[in-house]
């Protein structure tokens, strides 16, 4: 697979095909609703120069030219890939009209589309059908949200996170001014439950945070024995699923290709989920739900500008964010209506060739002699290190194969994850532990296209390992 010719196969042309036909029809969806209005007359300010335009197009082509290929398979570092075609065309035709959820005065069409698809997700995720939230502009906001709610709830109380959480939750609590307590990790980066039960005892812990697929490595924390421990404190448990939440799809059956605690999220009280992770959108959709719909209490507010034109519920009335885009509610519902959250067709199919991607990418690394697996993939996040004899060159040669990886003619771009002596040295028994950590490789497979090429990313890793000093 090292020539590039061999990536130019049908899946990229297809894609392509797809944007093409897409997008035409977006735009053709738009003019024609706005010619029922008739014409008008275009002022003069708003006319573009044929030249300035030339130079300007000129210099934004080579602005992005800059970019790193996130919508190859030569791309298996980070969380990051182009949204699906239908998301696209959703957004465009959305992003035209310019509709505002903030209220239905300012997104009529564009609210209602919201309310269906984050019904959608709830029903994945196995929620109450009473239960209410909204899109936000990403999971940040979505658990910041999640997180006041609670301090409302459970005033002077602590939050517990594990020590693997993302690290909004700590920031997040800071801002609300809420004490935050970092609970540890077993060795497969899942919370603790025995500390956590540790620190319920004390009667300061009123939230706790859990993770359905860390952002490092995809762990999902056991939420299932998490639930009896709410029963138990009378704790709030609020699920952050940002990464993994779509996984929950392939969670259900008798065979689940993902880890079991996934079906266990619509149990907890409230959930994060980002569509702009693994929901095929463009970037600025995360979401909040929440199961008890009595919870709006808590965004009480009078707006002298909005809320006129009907008494149906205005999704600002359950928001922090003001003006929040339409479109982006408009791409996640079209994108739905063409790929619906089923595990057979629609989103599971694509979800399940990512997760095959990071099992047969892990079993190659196992397998293989230049490479050490750090642990088996939980989701589709595939994380390892060139196999050295002391931390400290595990680190060294880390950074090198990233490195020289971008660098290459026949270039492969990784990311990395900073671990401790403990994950490293239970990874590789005799390993010298000559520092407190190092950084590994870490491959986010989110792209189905990924399973068509680990042998040739396994080969290519393992190649760069080797020449690594
Ligand atoms: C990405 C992520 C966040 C932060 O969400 P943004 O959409 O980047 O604001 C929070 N938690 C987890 C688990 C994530 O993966």
């Amino acid at each position: 697979m090292s020539d590039r010719d061999d990536f130019a196969a049908g899946p990229l042309d297809s894609r392509r095909a797809q944007i093409e036909a897409l997008v035409p029809a977006a735009m053709r969806l738009v003019a024609d609703w706005e010619d029922r209005f008739g014409p008008y007359a275009v002022h003069p300010s708003t006319a573009l120069d044929p030249a300035a335009l030339d130079a300007a197009l000129s210099a934004f082509a080579q602005r992005m030219d800059t970019n790193y290929p996130f919508f190859h398979p030569r791309f298996a570092g980070q969380m990051l890939k182009p949204p699906h075609p239908a998301a696209v065309a959703g957004y465009l035709a959305g992003m035209l009209v310019n509709t505002n959820n903030h209220s239905l005065d300012g997104g009529p069409a564009t609210t209602w589309m919201e309310r269906e698809a984050v019904t959608q997700i709830a029903a994945m995720l196995g929620l109450p059908d009473d239960g209410i939230g909204h899109l936000t502009g990403g999971g940040t906001v979505a658990n910041l949200e999640a997180l006041f709610v609670a301090r409302q709830l459970r005033p002077g109380t602590a939050v517990a996170h594990s020590a693997q959480s993302h690290y909004t939750h700590a920031r997040m609590c800071h801002v609300l001014g809420i004490e935050s307590r970092a609970i540890p990790c077993d060795a497969a980066g899942r919370m603790d439950l025995d500390a956590l039960e540790a620190q319920l005892k004390t009667g300061e812990v009123g939230t706790v945070v859990l993770t359905a697929g860390t952002t490092g490595t995809g762990a999902v924390d056991p939420i299932r024995d998490a639930l009896g421990l709410r029963d138990r404190y009378g704790v709030r448990l609020h699920v952050d699923a940002a990464y993994g939440g779509f996984f929950t799809l392939l969670a259900r059956g008798r065979d689940p290709l993902v880890p079991a605690d996934l079906s266990a999220v619509g149990a907890c009280d409230s959930v994060v989920i980002d569509p702009h992770k693994h929901g095929l959108q463009p970037y600025g959709c995360g979401a909040i739900l929440l199961g008890d719909p009595d919870l709006s209490r808590f965004y009480q507010h009078d707006s002298p500008y909005t809320y006129f034109t009907s008494d149906d519920l205005h999704l600002g009335e359950i928001a922090l964010e003001c003006s929040r885009p339409g479109a982006s509610a408009a791409a996640l519902w079209f994108t739905l209506q063409l790929l619906p959250l089923e595990a057979e067709r629609g989103l599971g199919p694509i979800l399940a060739a990512s997760l095959r991607a990071a099992r047969d990418f892990g079993g190659r690394v196992r397998d293989g002699d230049a490479l050490v697996l750090l642990q088996a993939p939980p989701l589709d996040i595939v994380t390892y290190f060139p196999d050295r004899a002391a931390a400290s060159a595990v680190d060294a040669a880390s950074r090198a194969v990233l490195e020289a990886g971008m660098a290459a003619d026949d270039p492969v771009f990784l990311s990395l994850l900073q671990v401790d002596a403990d994950a490293l040295a239970a990874a590789r028994p005799g390993l010298a532990r000559d520092a407190d950590g190092a950084s590994v490789l870490r491959s986010v497979l989110m792209k189905p296209e990924h399973e068509l090429a680990t042998a040739w990313l396994h080969g290519r890793v393992s190649a760069l390992a080797a020449a690594a000093g």
